[in-house]
């Protein structure tokens, strides 16, 4: 006997209906619509392309069901998809494939649409060293499949740009290379960003002789390009046009943005940051940059840390970019802990110190590892910044300081007037001590990738899109992917 197990779709559909075991065999329909793309899209997928076949499987355009949604009725007599987009055609062609079992196909009826309008992942060729082009193939086939619509592309030194040939690494794709990995997006449903930095973490183009007097601070630590110098701005120009010129459909580009740790060293920036402050010195880079994206047309992308670093910055920000809030600690909805940022002293994840001894037996499992290792204690009523509670404590919850509210500074973007995205963390970015637990449990990036998901749906965010950091295998970010499709597309 032919036992049909019950099958399990990922993402999982909205609403999802079947009858006991009871199947068709998808080799007795042939597909039936007067649009030839979603005829063609449909039939060699399935095999159906012997087109005269007593039952039918309908494709129905219905504009009553949201962009990417679909529904998808299958009877013993006929297979009926509504959809009012190509997209929405290829996500029920994508449910279809994981239902499918040899010829079988469950007789079901399902309504299923997406809870994030971008659900994305992070291509990090600069960091990822071990990712080429026959991964990345790869990993753009798996995106579709489990209904990712956005990829975010940081080729770091890998890009082949012409008129600075001495950044690229010898480990560079090529252009072919790029536009066949862009169109295979295309086909696939998948919107690219790329990434380039337009501040700091340019170590591969401040490294080299010829750029060095750009270098704002320090040899040791990550270089930063120097604001106050018209070349800084001039050089990130030359290198996006390449970039830009090479995705001709891009909508949005990402500037980076993060971790500026050397504002106002150099001896210009130091004089003018006595008037318009680190924070000044930061935004005004920053908003040249944005402005120069606008004016190509496309919608600037930045990284949220330095912002929430100089919350004063946020109402300067160039109006109509979108800020990339990353926290990769938070694992639940109420968490100890709290990304307090802070220049002066590099202060990131705190936590209040009475966790250490009166509440320490009310934290267990993860959440205690997660505090105990990333946090640092404080009294947080007393040693925040007035400036700081003045600006967030609304945002914390009402449990502050003991629990937090996660992911607050969501709805503090939003209330400054912007679009925000979530990012949370594929792989297991603090996995540098070769500890197993880290590197290869899931349980923390699956808690932190759910988690504020969870917390952007609540808010009204854009979407989120999963980001990796480190050079391992780039199978080690699989599961990260699937968590990220999953809880992007579904919700809770
Ligand atoms: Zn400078």
């Amino acid at each position: 006997m032919d036992q049909y197990a019950q099958p399990h779709i990922i993402p999982f559909p909205k609403k999802m209906s079947f009858k006991d075991n009871e199947t068709v065999n998808i080799s007795e329909f042939s597909v039936k619509c007067s649009e030839k793309k979603f005829k063609d899209m449909y039939e060699r997928p399935l095999r159906l392309l012997e087109r005269q076949k007593a039952k039918k499987l309908f494709l129905v355009n219905n504009d009553r069901i949201i962009e990417e949604g679909y529904k998808l009725n299958i009877s013993s007599e006929k297979i009926t998809v509504e959809a009012s987009s190509e997209k929405g055609f290829f996500y029920c062609l994508q449910t279809l494939l994981q239902l499918k079992n040899g010829d079988k196909i469950p007789v079901t009826d399902i309504d299923d649409y997406p809870s994030l309008k971008m659900r994305g992942i992070h291509l990090n060729f600069d960091n990822v060293r071990n990712m080429g082009y026959r991964e990345a193939h790869n990993l753009i086939l798996m995106l579709a499949k489990f209904k990712i619509n956005t990829i975010l592309i940081e080729y770091g030194d890998r890009f082949p740009y012409k008129k600075h040939p001495l950044v690229v690494s010898s480990n560079t794709l090529s252009k072919a290379e790029i536009r066949k990995l862009i169109s295979l997006a295309r086909e696939n449903y998948i919107e690219v960003i790329p990434l380039l930095q337009s501040f700091g973490h340019l170590d591969y183009v401040l490294d080299v002789h010829k750029y060095q007097y750009l270098n704002e601070g320090e040899k040791e630590g990550g270089r930063q390009l120097c604001p106050s110098n018209l070349d800084s701005l001039k050089l990130f120009v030359e290198l996006a046009e390449e970039i830009i010129e090479i995705h001709p459909d891009i909508r949005y580009f990402h500037i980076g943005g993060d971790e500026t740790r050397y504002l106002g060293y150099c001896p210009v920036c130091k004089e003018r940051a006595k008037s318009i402050g680190k924070g000044g010195l930061y935004i005004e880079h920053i908003n040249k940059v944005c402005r120069w994206i606008k004016k190509q047309g496309l919608i600037p992308i930045l990284w949220d840390d330095m912002l929430c670093t100089f919350p004063e910055t946020v109402q300067k920000l160039e109006k109509g970019s979108i800020i990339m809030y990353w926290d990769y600690w938070a694992t639940e909805d109420s968490t100890p802990l709290l990304l307090a940022r802070s220049y002066e002293t590099n202060r990131g994840v705190v936590y209040d110190r009475r966790w250490q001894n009166e509440w320490a037996k009310e934290i267990t499992g993860l959440e205690k590892e997660n505090t105990l290792k990333f946090g640092r204690f404080m009294n947080l009523e007393k040693e925040l910044e007035p400036e700081y509670k003045s600006k967030f404590l609304p945002y914390l919850g009402d449990k502050f300081p003991k629990y937090i509210k996660a992911f607050p500074y969501l709805k503090f973007y939003k209330d400054s007037g912007f679009e925000v995205i979530g990012a949370p963390l594929l792989d297991h970015l603090f996995a540098d001590t070769y500890d197993w637990k880290w590197l290869l449990s899931v349980q923390r990036p699956v808690r932190n990738i759910f988690a504020f998901t969870k917390r952007c749906i609540e808010e009204g965010a854009l979407g989120i899109v999963g980001t990796s950091w480190r050079n391992y295998p780039v199978e080690v970010i699989y599961h990260g992917i699937i968590t990220t499709a999953q809880f992007s597309w579904a919700g809770g």
